[in-house]
């Protein structure tokens, strides 16, 4: 019985196989090309219909099957001509294409690829409500009441300019749960002291089929009705 070759050994053999290919031989090459794409867009944790009338079976599909998954094909694409190929997860090249000006193009399609995950999870039908009882403690804790939570996350959507994302996080070095905005494809994954616990997508596209430019109503009916308290509970218990 032989090892299987590791994810590093498979890429760095490609990587040299391509070095050494005429450029010519790679274009004839395509047709019978048989590695499959690095990352590949996620199935939805639920039915596309499943949220609706609060976000539609329509906006679902083309956030999914058309933003989420252009990101996902435009990272497997941008990636094959990259040092960044030997990155051993998503998080890492994130992470490595941080702040770093050539390597734009990767982040912000790394990163919206992790985003839209997250968020996706950070979603469920008949969420929202009551927070589990432990939960509810440290938001009581932290914020004062569910209710300035929510007011919190209401005006970071408002306040947003432009497209981006709302977080729930958990501050380590304030020891505090907090409320934080970014913007574009920005994520708190690159700074050190913020785990994400739960995420609203505020870019047009994640609303404006179903609210028009009501962006606060969207957030506030995703906090109400959507927020899946029991993703935030087990993010913040592995923290
Ligand atoms: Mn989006």
């Amino acid at each position: 019985m032989t090892h299987a070759p590791s994810r590093r050994q498979l890429l760095a053999a490609t990587a040299a196989a391509l070095a050494s290919t005429p450029l010519w031989s790679r274009a004839a090459d395509k047709s019978d090309k048989t590695e499959a794409p690095r990352f590949t867009l996620p199935a939805l944790p639920w039915d596309a219909a499943a949220l609706d009338p609060v976000i539609s079976a329509s906006t679902i599909a083309q956030h999914h099957g058309k933003h989420h998954a252009a990101y996902v094909d435009n990272l497997n694409r941008l990636l094959i001509n990259s040092t960044l190929v030997d990155a051993e997860s998503l998080v890492e090249i994130i992470q490595r294409s941080a702040r770093n000006e050539g390597r734009r193009p990767i982040f912000n399609n790394a990163a919206q690829v992790w985003n839209h995950t997250f968020y996706w999870q950070s979603l469920r039908p008949k969420g929202g409500g009551t927070p589990p009882l432990e939960l509810a403690k440290r938001i009581d804790a932290d914020f004062g009441s569910l209710t300035a939570l929510r007011d919190a996350t209401l005006t970071a959507s408002t306040e947003q300019f432009g497209a981006g994302w709302v977080w729930l996080v958990l501050d380590k070095n304030q020891k505090k749960l907090a409320v934080v905005k970014t913007g574009n494809a920005d994520t708190p994954l690159t700074q050190e002291n913020l785990v994400p616990l739960a995420t609203i997508d505020v870019w047009e596209h994640a609303y404006y089929l179903d609210y028009q430019s009501r962006r606060k109503d969207y957030a506030a009916a995703v906090f109400d009705k959507l927020l899946n308290w029991d993703f935030v509970a087990a993010n913040l218990a592995k923290a």
